[in-house]
Formats: C-alpha cells, sequence, structure tokens
C-alpha cells in the first residue's frame, strides 16, 4: 500500500509525534506502508508525520538495509559536516545542511525489542532528518535565514528557464513563512 506524502506548508508537518505505547500488527503495517512509499519516491527516509500520522516511528535505508524504528532517540552524535540536503515533503528544494557524520540512535525494532542503531554518512543524515520530522522541524529550519535565501534565489533562476511547476509555489511557501 502506499501512502501519501504530505508537502510543505502542510501544518501536520509542525505537529510532533507522539510516541508509541505497544509494537503490534497496525504498526508494523504502517512502518511496511511507509517502507513502501519511501522507495518508491526513492527517498532515504521517512517519518510517519509525513504521512499524516503521529507515531513516532521512521523507516530507512533500502531493500538490503531495511531499517524501521519505534520510538527513535538520538542518543551519541560525532562531529559536525555540511552536505546539501533534499526532503520528499520538500521536492526539488537541497540544502546545504549541517549534520553529524555519525550517530547513534535507540529505539524498538518490529518486535518491540530495544535496538541501538550506529550509521555513518547518508544514513546518518536521513536519521536527523527523520528525528527532525517526528519534531515538527524541517530542512528550512536547518539552514541561516540568510543561506535559506541565496539558495531559493538560485533555484528560482533555475526555475525560470527549466519551466519547473512545481516550486515557485514551494518557494514562495517558504518565503512566506520565514519572512525573505
Ligand atoms: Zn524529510
Amino acid at each position: 500500500m502506499s501512502l501519501e506524502i504530505l508537502k510543505f506548508p502542510h501544518p501536520f508537518l509542525r505537529k510532533k509525534a507522539v510516541p508509541v505505547t505497544k509494537v503490534n500488527q497496525k504498526i508494523r503495517n504502517l512502518l511496511e506502508a511507509m517502507f513502501q512509499t519511501m522507495k518508491e519516491h526513492l527517498g532515504l527516509g521517512l517519518a510517519a508525520i509525513q504521512v499524516g500520522r503521529l507515531e513516532k516511528v521512521f523507516v530507512a535505508g533500502g531493500d538490503s538495509h531495511k531499517i524501521a524504528l519505534v520510538n527513535p532517540e538520538l542518543i551519541e552524535k560525532s562531529s559536525l559536516e555540511i552536505m546539501d540536503e533534499g526532503c520528499l515533503s520538500l521536492p526539488g528544494i537541497y540544502l546545504p545542511i549541517e549534520r553529524a557524520a555519525r550517530v547513534k540512535v535507540a529505539g524498538l525494532n518490529l518486535q518491540g525489542k530495544k535496538v541501538i542503531i550506529e550509521e555513518t554518512g547518508l544514513l546518518a543524515r536521513a536519521f536527523q532528518q527523520e528525528l527532525d520530522h517526528l519534531e515538527g522541524i524541517l530542512i528550512i529550519d536547518r539552514v541561516p535565514v540568510t543561506v535559506l535565501k541565496e539558495e531559493l534565489e538560485k533555484l528560482e533562476k533555475n526555475i525560470v528557464q527549466e519551466q519547473n511547476k512545481i516550486e515557485p509555489i514551494l518557494i514562495a511557501a517558504i518565503r512566506r513563512e520565514k519572512g525573505i
């Protein structure tokens, strides 16, 4: 089953997730549907908030490294690095974001057992973005406003050249929210 991914400025994206009290079949079904949805959109991570659900869960990875975490918490992070980052809720927007290069996240697996997962590189980055989603935080909140403004201006120039139809609405919504 494929789920609809909410796009900015949908107000649900600003909600905070609620911890799951029991890892039951309903949660497993949600995570499986989220995983399929993430795959269809070629994403590396997806949080339940992005599909209009309040459960504190996310999925990440791919078929060969399938990750589903319930009630995830960041327990350790390394030094920071800046890399361009996109989000399925803000299609076409890529922003240089500072994140830890390595993270350790604790949570429950599909069987409700406590696990600690350590990741580096792109997956570490995905984990941090999904943890943010579960707090109502988006990538546009993770860059200084001056950087965001510059990046939006660059995108706007490309739009004129490429006649892109979706991004102008998104960019206008970001500008409105940030007052830039
Ligand atoms: Zn995202």
